[in-house]
């Protein structure tokens, strides 16, 4: 069973980022395996980092709040939590000289140490339509996107006859100095000739004209919930451009539900108007309804009133997060007969008049 997120972190499902980063920091803090001795430390501290993986980024955070999970998010590639990607925001969080000192670099297999931290690609946007009887059932879809991959024919590295970069040395990283009001502030960033990786080519790949990648069209086969709200982004994490290192970017997947002439979605309801006769309005009927879920018979009550619903339970949408479903909601709309004939109109002035006798007698 999956412990919830906001309970691990001890912040209220409406915490600001800032609450959730400081709540994060403080139980870190104390969970710190080094620090914590407890033998569930290890487990609970990862079990922290999950919590704030997902309640710090405001997609997944979204994606939880609505499907009480972030799997979502995992089921692209490798899925799991990456400490890789975790330990750059210990650095937002804890600053170049960490708190705890060295014994977060050996917790996190030394990440810190790589001096060419990789890179992640940048993310890919697709859409995909789907119908309202596919909301309500769940789907699968085929994607077709083109994405960066790696280049086959240099492998990568955009050319043969790779050298050691002249500008940084070989380092991937070279120093620069800022001049600020308060004096001059040197720091080290990425170099710009290589991009961090500490090497040029010079004879370059001609296949990807010494970009190290090409584009290409991938396909993937996703599945979308049952009760997927119209314009809803699903995240498959690892799907998008390749990075440096081969560390992929993420696909966002824009859900649209078509538009349907006949059924209408209201949140988890679905409205369907059909028209009726008039007199099977003032006398009653049973008639079929062409439902997402097949045909059903109604009962038209004796006396309906134009615009009335009569309420199919549980045929409309799943709810995303508890599945329970919604009603599907018949309109009955009035038809009015036309060109009555001489002989119809004595008869209904004859039900009018006995209609208002009935009427003086109650
Ligand atoms: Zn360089
Ligand atoms: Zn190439």
């Amino acid at each position: 069973m999956k412990k919830d997120y906001y309970e691990i972190l001890g912040v209220s499902r409406n915490a600001t980022q800032e609450e959730i980063k400081k709540a994060f920091r403080k139980k870190a803090a104390q969970l710190h395996p080094d620090k914590n001795k407890a033998p569930d430390a290890h487990e609970r501290f990862k079990e922290l980092n999950e919590a704030y993986q997902v309640l710090s980024d405001e997609n997944k955070r979204r994606v939880y709040d609505q499907f009480g999970t972030a799997d979502f998010y995992n089921t692209g590639s490798g899925g799991g939590f990456n400490y890789q990607q975790f330990d750059i925001d210990l650095d937002d969080l804890f600053g170049m000289g960490s708190i705890f000192g060295s014994p977060f670099e050996e917790f996190f297999g030394g990440g810190r140490k790589q001096r060419n931290r990789p890179r992640k690609g940048t993310d890919v946007y697709a859409q995909v339509e789907i119908t309202l009887k596919e909301v309500i059932t769940g789907t699968e879809k085929e994607i077709k996107y083109t994405r960066l991959d790696k280049c086959k024919a240099c492998n990568g590295k955009g050319g043969s006859r790779v050298e050691k970069c002249q500008t940084c040395k070989g380092t991937g990283r070279v120093q620069q100095i800022n001049r600020t009001p308060f004096g001059n502030i040197q720091f080290v960033t990425t170099c710009p000739t290589c991009n961090g990786s500490g090497e040029t080519v010079t004879e370059k790949c001609t296949i990807c004209k010494g970009q190290g990648t090409i584009q290409n069209l991938h396909v993937i086969k996703i599945k979308i919930p049952a009760g997927i709200e119209h314009k809803m982004n699903l995240r498959y994490e690892g799907e998008g451009n390749v990075g440096s290192n081969e560390v992929r970017g993420d696909l966002f997947v824009e859900v649209l539900i078509k538009n349907d002439p006949k059924y209408k979605r209201v949140n988890n309801d679905i409205v369907h108007e059909i028209e009726v006769d008039i007199i099977d309005m003032l006398i009653g009927q049973n008639i079929s309804v062409e439902t997402l879920n097949g045909t059903k018979s109604i009962t038209i009550k004796p006396g309906t009133n134009p615009f009335e619903q009569v309420v199919l339970q549980g045929l409309g949408i799943p709810d995303l997060r508890s599945k329970k479903r919604g009603n599907f909601l018949v309109t009955i709309k009035p038809i009015m007969p036309k060109n009555i004939t001489e002989e119809q109109k004595q008869l209904l002035l004859k039900f009018k008049e006995l209609e208002n006798k009935k009427n003086r007698w109650i």
